[in-house]
């Protein structure tokens, strides 16, 4: 993080009015910190996108067809006829201003185009123009402004700061969703090749390979056998998950950030663990290497490539004839499968109403789907007291919870972890009420630009988050933060690292995987992380 200024710089933000200029007349600047590099034509070409050139956002000259401006509006025409939500959401704000200090990157910048109200007027000016009545006749007057070039400059910039969180649309009294205006204006940017390379990339790479890293099948096998020798170093006990089996009850899917990135891989583990103790009780699991990602970035370059990458989830468990999907834990997979699979591939009729084998347990939330969370299976397991568990070996632990955004507000999954955890782990404290739950923060990089160049524009987005973590490491002494979401173990380490480096990063069924006692396992005498247990720093020592 060499070119990111120093924390207690970047803690200086400055909140007071600018002076006054309209905001159509003050220019937007893209530099270097806070922009994302453009989209490599490799990336764009495998997934026949638009308009594959090498291009980056610094330069003066994007390389747009000629026609740029007309393609756009014409996107925009057949969105708003296509999507009522947008309709709405152009012609109803009222400008009240609540949502306007709800934004961590208003939060953590202060620029007034990351308030969201702004954020979405950047669109709506030229909806106007182009739209209404009152703004072909009135122009500014009516906040109407033309289509140019700078303006679609300043809808890059400012659609690539918005993590599509949805925090502002829990205050807003008319229910406007700004990450649904976002979604539709990186859309519509798409139309011209205009995304980024840290989306550009994994999805190309899903396309090809399965998952967002580019991992193909065999690479994914000996990831797991490495986990597989691990996991019996610590424990003694030797899992054998199985791969592309046909005929299994259960297809498990999760993000690939779980087998190839820490602290996800340790999440991995969990899983590994997890479901070995669950064979015997009847548990008829397979992964596969085929459809190994849970994640889906095309989310974010449109709805089209966000359904062409959730289909391979649901053809590979038809294809291995299975009864249901179980997924691990991932932010925005959750959010695409639960506000958007029934009209993207479903309902999947193919599958069976997901029921869980060891205690009968129906999901009937997932009656459509037919994927379950991981979180909803094992807290459910632990309710019928299916699960044999010793917190006191996450003791050296003081755990908070970070509720991811795609799962509290995408899909509700508020208390489920919470229960795993209160049931993994003896310490445990909540960070502030408005920071949770349906209010909680962003991680600052959600939505692809977990990228290394945006670094700045990661940290301060991701203040409030770390801000609050640093508020319970100051009263209670947390050292670790819990989350269910792989792009969020991916981020937070840098994250926390910056503002709170006393805090460390884990998923939920690490936890858990720490605490469950397996039949015949040896003394355990390390944590996943092969550190020692608490009482057991002199027999690792010796
Ligand atoms: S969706 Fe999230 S990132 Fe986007 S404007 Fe709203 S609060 Fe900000
Ligand atoms: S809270 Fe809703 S109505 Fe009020 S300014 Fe924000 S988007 Fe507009």
């Amino acid at each position: 993080m060499a070119d990111v200024p120093k924390s207690e710089e970047l803690a200086k933000i400055d909140h007071s009015l600018p002076p006054w200029q309209g905001w159509m007349d003050t220019p937007t600047e893209i530099r270097e910190g806070i922009a994302c590099y453009g989209v490599a034509p490799k990336n764009t070409e495998v997934v026949g996108f638009p308009n594959p050139r090498q291009w980056s956002p610094f330069d003066e000259d994007w390389k747009l067809p000629e026609n740029w401006k007309e393609i756009v509006l014409e996107g925009l025409r057949e969105r708003i006829e296509r999507f009522r939500s947008l309709k709405i959401f152009m012609d109803i704000c009222v400008r009240c201003g609540a949502c306007a200090d709800k934004c961590h990157f208003f939060i953590g910048s202060g620029d007034p185009k990351n308030m969201p109200v702004l954020r979405a007027e950047l669109l709506r000016s030229v909806y106007r123009k182009e739209f209404t009545t009152a703004g072909k006749i009135m122009g500014r007057f009516a906040g109407a402004r033309e289509l140019t070039y700078d303006v679609l400059k300043e809808w890059w910039s400012y659609f690539f700061q918005c993590t599509e969180c949805r925090r502002c649309s829990v205050f807003c009294p008319y229910g406007i969703d700004t990450a649904e205006i976002t979604i539709i204006g990186r859309e519509l940017l798409n139309l011209l090749g205009l995304n980024i390379d840290w989306i550009g990339g994994p999805v190309a790479n899903c396309y090809r390979t399965g998952n967002h890293l580019g991992i193909q099948p065999h690479a994914y096998k000996d990831m797991m056998d490495f986990f597989v020798d691990e996991t019996e170093e610590i424990t003694g006990v030797k899992v054998e998950p199985s791969f592309n089996r046909k005929g299994a009850e259960i297809l498990f899917i999760t993000p690939s950030g779980d087998v190839f990135a820490d602290p996800g891989t340790y999440t991995c583990m969990g899983y590994l663990i997890l479901f070995h103790y669950l064979q015997s009780l009847g548990l008829d699991i397979t992964w596969s290497t085929y459809a190994s990602e849970g994640g889906n970035f095309g989310f974010f370059t449109s709805h089209d490539m966000a359904k062409r990458l959730n289909s391979k989830m649901y053809a590979e468990a038809k294809r291995l004839g299975v009864k249901w999907i179980l997924g691990g834990e991932c932010g925005h997979m959750w959010r695409v499968i639960n506000q958007y699979m029934d009209t993207f591939n479903g309902p999947a009729d193919f599958l069976e109403e997901p029921v869980s084998p060891i205690t009968g347990t129906k999901f009937e939330n997932a009656k459509s789907t037919k994927m379950v969370h991981i979180t909803e299976f094992t807290a459910d397991l632990i309710k019928h007291g299916k699960l044999k568990l010793d917190p006191s070996r996450n003791d050296n632990l003081v755990v908070t919870f970070h509720d991811s955004c795609n799962t509290a507000r995408g899909m509700g999954l508020l208390d489920e972890p919470r229960y795993i955890i209160e049931n993994v782990c003896n310490n445990f404290y909540e960070m502030p009420e408005n920071t949770i739950r349906e209010q909680t923060f962003c991680c600052g990089a959600g939505s692809g630009l977990n990228a290394g160049e945006d670094m700045e524009l990661r940290m301060r987005g991701g203040l409030p988050r770390a801000n609050a973590v640093k508020h319970v490491h100051e009263r209670h002494g947390v050292n670790m933060l819990a989350c269910v979401c792989a792009i969020d173990r991916a981020v937070f380490p840098d994250l926390m690292q910056y503002w709170v480096p006393e805090v460390d990063v884990t998923g939920v069924h690490e936890l858990v995987a720490n605490a469950l006692i397996l039949d015949g396992e040896k003394e355990r005498t390390t944590n996943l992380r092969n550190e020692p247990l608490p009482g057991m720093e002199i027999e690792e020592e010796e």
